[in-house]
């Protein structure tokens, strides 16, 4: 397994390739819903990289960069037993030499990145963009795999790399989930039994909200319902609204190809997932 840790290294690496390459970034606690990402990176690229750093500059002053789970040794096992031979594992002081305070950064649209998680993450997007251009200007990759499971975040990539002309094709993969329908996510493993037994609620509620998404539906009354179902069961709503899937505008009415979007504490721990409507 080749694991770069400087950009010379990868750079020549880089150089070397003849066929084209995906970039499969992520922050590492790798989970399912990565792997699959990587498996179809695979089917579209001859060569895989998978990027593990754990960005600071997309946590608040309040969020959990501290106790993020950092679990490097497993998470290469996992990448070597799904044929993943090439990892970029950056730390701080080659992302960030002169530190994070007066530097660069990307700022994205205010319409993507001031609504649903960004309206009580402020600097977040901002973070996520400046990360993601460094690497994509440290790795050069054909193409960029992001889940849908981020669905604000990837929206918002693909209107920075057309905005600033990145040289990159943006390949969405679905949204991967456990088989109680929870959505993977590294901070699952946040959950204690009792939390974990009712966090596959917010994928159902999710669910139900779309079934019920027709076109004579009120949104409104809809959201209204799955909000009081939430917090029936112990989670703490932070938001639960039906939106343009392109635009991220919210919408009074139902319309094809809207998702509804959720992001809900249950405990310690924030939870966020996505359904589309169809
Ligand atoms: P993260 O490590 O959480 O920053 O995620 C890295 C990439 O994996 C992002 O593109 C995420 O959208 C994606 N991802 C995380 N969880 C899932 C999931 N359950 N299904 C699909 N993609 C996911």
């Amino acid at each position: 397994m080749a694991i770069f840790k400087d950009i010379a290294s990868l750079r020549q690496w880089r150089q070397s390739l003849r066929g084209p390459l995906a970039l499969v970034p992520t922050m590492g606690n790798l989970h399912d819903g990565h792997l699959a990402l990587v498996k179809l990176a695979a089917t579209r690229a001859e060569q895989v990289l998978v990027s593990i750093y754990v960005n600071p500059l997309q946590f608040g002053p309040r969020e959990d960069f501290a106790s993020y789970p950092r679990t490097l040794d497993r998470d290469l096992q996992r990448l070597h037993e799904a044929g993943c031979q090439t990892v970029f594992t950056p730390d701080d002081g080659l992302m960030y030499p002169r530190g994070r305070q007066d530097i660069s950064i990307v700022t994205p649209p205010r319409s993507l990145s001031k609504v649903l998680c960004g309206a009580s993450r402020p600097g977040h997007f901002a973070g996520v963009c400046t990360v993601l251009s460094k690497l994509l200007h440290m790795v050069a990759p054909e193409l960029l795999i992001l889940g849908e499971k981020d669905y604000q975040q990837l929206r918002i990539v693909q209107q920075m790399v057309a905005d600033l002309n990145l040289n990159v094709q943006v390949l969405p993969g679905p949204l991967q989930r456990e088989a109680d329908g929870l959505a993977y996510s590294s901070r699952n493993t946040f959950l204690n039994l009792a939390e974990r037994q009712v966090a596959p609620l917010l994928a159902e509620t999710l669910f139900d909200l779309a079934r019920r998404s027709t076109s004579d539906a009120k949104v409104s009354d809809l959201a209204a319902m799955g909000w009081e179902r939430l917090e029936q069961a112990g989670f703490l709503p932070e938001y639960l609204e039906l939106r343009n899937a392109q635009t991220l505008q919210s919408l009074a009415l139902p319309q094809p190809g809207a998702r509804w979007f959720a992001a809900a504490r249950l405990g310690q721990t924030r939870l966020i997932d996505n359904v589309v409507i169809s």
